[in-house]
């Protein structure tokens, strides 16, 4: 499918921010339960999904937790862990052998550095290994309550045909949306804009004709 861009917006930045605000307002109105897909219970378990959703479905994360929390409960045993035998327990997220390694790397440091805890700042948490800015944000917000523009494949698609950022690195998006959206509301905007993203918004055939930001998007019917 060619790639569409969307229409040119000439508008301030007051006025971008006024139109993103309206965007948010819809989205919180549209999904007011919007909230991150892979189940876990506790921080730890929220980090260790992440890294495992790399690439991967939040449903088939979803799968393969139950049975990997109840082997390595902690940090601890999975520092402990055998890497082939992780690996075959991973092995259906795919990317196992590199996300076994960073598991248990970052397990590691858990253990030897963070006395088993999860840190809650973005800089201690990108020091861990398989862990980005969008994971730090993930947990932060969603576990945390601190806020984070969390850019993942959705929030990359849709700020983009939205017309509130031009950039396609990940870091630059998360900044030009922090300029854009309350800080209080960025963990909210993710995740509302990541469900629409699944429902409405697709990557191959957005439903232009049933969304109800179409009018504040300047890619509407490009598609
Ligand atoms: S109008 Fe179309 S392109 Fe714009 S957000 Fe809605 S579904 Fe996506």
């Amino acid at each position: 499918m060619k790639k569409q861009r969307p229409k040119k917006v000439n508008e301030t930045l007051s006025d971008k921010r006024v139109r993103a605000g309206e965007i948010l307002s819809l989205l919180e109105e549209e999904y007011p339960e919007a909230k991150c897909h892979l189940d876990f219970d506790g921080p730890f378990q929220l980090l260790i999904g992440c890294i495992l959703s790399a690439q991967c479905t939040d449903k088939r994360v979803n799968e393969v937790t139950p049975g990997l929390f109840k082997k390595y409960p902690t940090p601890h045993e999975f520092a402990r862990a055998d890497q082939s035998e992780l690996e075959k327990e991973i092995h259906s997220c795919g990317f196992f052998r590199a996300k076994s390694k960073s598991i248990l790397n970052c397990s590691k440091a858990l253990v030897e550095e963070h006395n088993g805890e999860v840190p809650r700042t973005m800089d201690e948490l990108v020091e861990l290994a398989g862990v980005g800015r969008k994971t730090a944000n993930v947990v932060l917000g969603n576990y945390f309550g601190i806020p984070g523009i969390i850019v993942d494949t959705h929030i990359k698609r849709l700020s983009t045909r939205l017309g509130l950022t031009t950039n396609s690195d990940p870091t630059k998006i998360e900044y030009d949306l922090n300029e854009l959206i309350p800080q209080e509301k960025w963990t909210i905007f993710s995740n509302s804009l990541g469900d629409h993203g699944r429902t409405v918004c697709h990557a191959r055939k957005p439903m232009c004709g049933d969304c109800m930001i179409s009018n504040l998007c300047p890619s509407a019917g490009l598609f």
